[in-house]
C-alpha cells in the first residue's frame, strides 16, 4: 500500500513566500506584442528624449551585456538591434494591483515589495515544506494563466529566504528553502546575494575574508558587530536562518506609499516660467494617477535635476491632503522657488505624492481653506480626466503646458514612475 505520508516533506515553520514578476516591463510589452518575442528588447522612459533610459530588458537583451538604468546610448552601442518600446506606467500598475489581488485570496499577510514582488504569508495553510510548493506552483501558474506573466517565486521559513529563493532559478520556477536544507542550499552563495548586504557592506566583509553567506552565518559575532555594528548581527542572523520579521500586510491601495512622475524635457528649463509649465504636466499625471487609486497626499516631494545632473529633494506638508494637480503643482513650485538658485539650468524634475490617504477616510480639514472653491477644482480635474479617457492624453492641456511645447510629453505618464 502506498504510503499517505510524503517522506520528502519537511516542516516548515513558517511558510514564507517570495513572488517576483520576471522582467516585468519588458514582459509586459512583450506579451502585448508577441512580435516582440524573439528579439533583443528594451523599455525604456523616453525615446526621443537625450537622456533616455533603459528601464527594463528581456533576456535576450540581458545576453548583449545590456543592463537597466544605463543609457539608450550605451544599450545601443551593446546591442545595436536592440528594440527599444515606450513605457506603460498606467499598465504595469494596474497589473500590479491585481497581482495583489490575486495574492490577497491566499492570505491577508501579503506585503509588496515594489511593483513586480511580494512576500505572502501562507503558514496556516502550509505546514510542510510539500503544501508550501505546491501553493507556490499554484500561484506560479495563476500569474501566467490570468496575467500572462511568469514568476520566480522564492519559499522558505523566513522573508529573507524566501527572497533569496525568488533569485535562484529563473524564469518561472519555484525554489523552496527549508530549515532542513538551508545550509546546503545558501550557504555556498556569494554574501551579497542575502537581502539588505549592498556593495559596501559586500566589501567590507570581502575584505575580511567572508565572501559566502555560510563565511557569514560562521564567523563569531562580536567580530562581525565589531565591523558592520548591530546591522551585521542582524544580517549573521538572517545567514544562520534566524530572521523573524514578519510579513507585514499593506495590501491593495495601501500598499501604495508614494506616487510619482519626473519628466526630462527634450531640452533644459531656464527659467521659472518654464519650470512652472513641466510642474504643471508633471503634476497633473501625478493626481490623474491618485484620483484613479483614491487616494489624497499628505506631502509633496520635488525632485531637481540640473545639468551636471546634481539632484536634491525638498519636501512640504500639504495645508490638507489632496489629489489637486494645481495644489501639487504649487507647493512644489513653492519649494523650487525657495530652494532653486539657478547656478545652472534645469535637466529635469519630478513631483512625488507621499504621506497617501485613502480619500474615503475623513478628511481633516484646515479652517484656512476655501472647501467650495476646493471641490470645485477637484470636480474639475475629474472632468479633465474623464475628457483624457476617452480623447487622450493631450486631448486637452493647460494652457501654460500648451505654450511650452516641449514639457507637453510630461503628460503621458513616461519617466521615472516610484511605488515604494
Ligand atoms: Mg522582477
Amino acid at each position: 500500500m502506498e504510503s499517505l505520508i510524503d517522506t520528502n516533506a519537511v516542516r516548515m515553520g513558517r511558510s514564507i513566500l517570495h513572488i517576483d514578476i520576471n522582467n516585468f516591463y519588458a514582459s509586459v510589452e512583450i506579451r502585448d506584442d508577441p512580435s516582440l518575442r524573439d528579439l533583443p528588447v528594451a523599455v525604456c522612459g523616453d525615446r526621443e528624449a537625450r537622456h533616455g533610459i533603459i528601464l527594463a530588458k528581456n533576456y535576450k537583451a540581458k545576453a548583449y551585456g545590456v543592463k537597466t538604468a544605463e543609457t539608450i546610448f550605451e544599450a545601443k552601442r551593446k546591442c545595436p538591434d536592440i528594440v527599444l518600446v515606450p513605457s506603460h506606467f498606467e499598465k504595469y500598475e494596474q497589473i500590479t494591483i491585481e497581482t495583489r489581488k490575486l495574492l490577497s485570496t491566499y492570505s491577508d499577510r501579503v506585503e509588496p515589495f515594489g511593483m513586480d514582488e511580494a512576500w505572502i504569508d501562507i503558514s496556516p495553510y502550509a505546514p510542510t515544506s510539500v503544501d508550501t510548493r505546491a501553493i507556490a506552483d499554484e500561484i506560479r501558474r495563476k500569474y501566467v494563466s490570468e496575467f500572462g506573466l511568469t514568476a520566480s517565486v522564492g519559499a522558505s521559513f523566513n522573508k529573507v529566504f524566501a527572497k533569496l529563493g525568488s533569485d535562484m532559478k529563473k524564469p518561472d520556477a519555484t525554489t523552496v528553502i527549508t530549515p532542513a536544507d538551508f545550509r546546503a542550499v545558501v550557504w555556498p552563495l556569494p554574501v551579497d546575494d542575502l537581502l539588505f548586504v549592498g556593495s559596501s557592506t559586500k566589501s567590507t566583509l570581502n575584505a575580511r575574508g567572508v565572501k559566502t553567506i555560510g563565511d557569514l552565518a560562521n564567523t563569531d559575532e562580536a567580530l562581525v558587530r565589531s565591523w558592520l555594528g548591530k546591522n551585521g548581527v542582524a544580517l549573521r542572523r538572517a545567514a544562520n536562518g534566524l530572521d523573524t520579521s514578519s510579513v507585514v500586510p499593506t495590501g491593495g491601495e495601501g500598499a501604495m506609499k508614494s506616487i510619482g512622475n519626473s519628466f526630462t524635457p527634450p531640452s533644459d528649463i531656464n527659467d521659472l516660467d518654464e519650470a512652472l509649465a513641466l510642474l504643471q504636466s508633471i503634476s497633473e499625471s501625478v493626481s490623474y494617477r491618485m484620483r484613479k487609486h483614491g487616494v489624497l497626499a499628505g506631502t509633496v516631494v520635488l525632485s531637481v535635476r540640473d545639468n551636471s545632473l546634481i539632484t536634491f529633494e525638498r519636501q512640504a506638508k500639504l495645508p490638507c491632503p489632496s489629489a489637486i494637480a494645481i495644489e501639487l503643482r504649487n507647493a512644489a513650485f513653492e519649494l523650487l522657488k525657495a530652494n532653486y538658485q539657478w547656478h545652472r539650468p534645469i535637466r529635469s524634475l519630478g513631483i512625488r505624492a507621499t504621506a497617501l490617504t485613502d480619500a474615503a477616510s475623513p478628511l481633516q480639514t484646515s479652517l484656512f481653506l476655501d472647501h467650495e472653491a476646493r471641490n470645485r477644482r477637484f470636480s474639475f480635474e475629474n472632468a479633465v480626466d474623464e475628457i483624457r479617457n476617452a480623447h487622450g492624453k493631450t486631448s486637452i492641456l493647460a494652457g501654460r503646458v500648451f505654450a511650452q511645447k516641449k514639457v507637453e510629453g510630461a503628460i503621458h505618464l513616461d519617466g521615472l514612475y516610484a511605488l515604494r
